[in-house]
């Protein structure tokens, strides 16, 4: 039984005092839930306040990002060590604005998983085709290649520390969002892959998300899929009722 997994990724958004009061709006709202696993994940001058105001709850932090390097001379760059030290338990990795926008490739971002890893963090490794790749029939040979070559060399041990989330980039932030059955369809491609990759006991115990314009009122119909174990959420995500509404169509 995988344990449903719901993250909200906050993007490029909130001051240190807008995302305090936002976990602490969302703490009781999401009180008492267990089925659940809940990560928010704020901005990198956010992470410390936000850690110190999550103490004690159910809610999980990550970030957004990290890099391939514990310290040194890499200007703008975060270590995982880092985030560590300010509590977070997890990192995206590979979002689909970071490979398109800042050009991070499948070879870069292997890299950064398995720093990630062995440096104690969770990792959420995004995954997802464009609209033009989804209609010129590529979808398959795209989830193919960002598995194949983004999870290179993990073993069965690393695998436990990290969940994929599936996120087809028409979906993102656009209001547009995969039906049920397209996000099952991909899910199912997406596990067969980690099966043939590295065995049905992976494959099995993986958990996969979905994100693209996931809202309260989507929730449910997505969830009930058998390959749709949680969501990464970004504009619902922002306010702690729309993001508690997603947690509780899920619970
Ligand atoms: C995301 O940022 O990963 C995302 C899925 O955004 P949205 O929910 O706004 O589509």
């Amino acid at each position: 039984m995988r344990k449903t997994i719901i993250a909200g990724n906050w993007k490029m958004n909130k001051l240190v005092a807008e995302s305090v009061a936002t976990v602490e709006a969302l703490k009781p709202l999401v009180a008492g839930v267990d089925t659940v696993e809940i990560v928010v994940c704020p901005v990198f001058t956010s992470l410390y306040a936000t850690g110190q105001a999550l103490a004690g709850s159910n809610i999980q932090m990550g970030a957004q990002n990290s890099y391939v390097k514990a310290e040194g001379a890499y200007t703008g760059e975060i270590a995982p060590q880092m985030l560590l030290d300010v509590g977070c338990q997890w990192t995206i990795l590979g979002h689909s604005e970071r490979r398109h926008i800042l050009g991070e490739t499948d070879a870069f971002l292997n890299e950064k998983l398995h720093f990630a890893l062995n440096a104690g963090l969770k990792v959420m490794f995004c995954i997802g085709e464009l609209l033009e790749e989804r209609e010129g029939g590529q979808m398959e040979a795209v989830l193919t290649r960002q598995i194949t070559e983004g999870t290179k060399g993990l073993t069965e041990a690393q695998w436990e520390q990290v969940v994929i989330a599936y996120e087809p980039v028409w979906a993102i932030g656009t209001g547009k969002t995969a039906s049920p059955e397209q996000a099952e369809e991909a899910h199912a491609f997406t596990r067969g892959l980690v099966c043939n990759l590295f065995g049905a006991a992976v494959a099995d115990a993986v958990r996969i998300q979905y994100g693209g314009s996931v809202k309260g009122e989507n929730a449910a119909e997505l969830i009930a899929k058998p390959n749709v174990d949680g969501f990464l959420v970004g504009g619902a995500a922002l306010k702690a009722d729309s993001f508690a509404a997603i947690v509780r169509a899920a619970a």
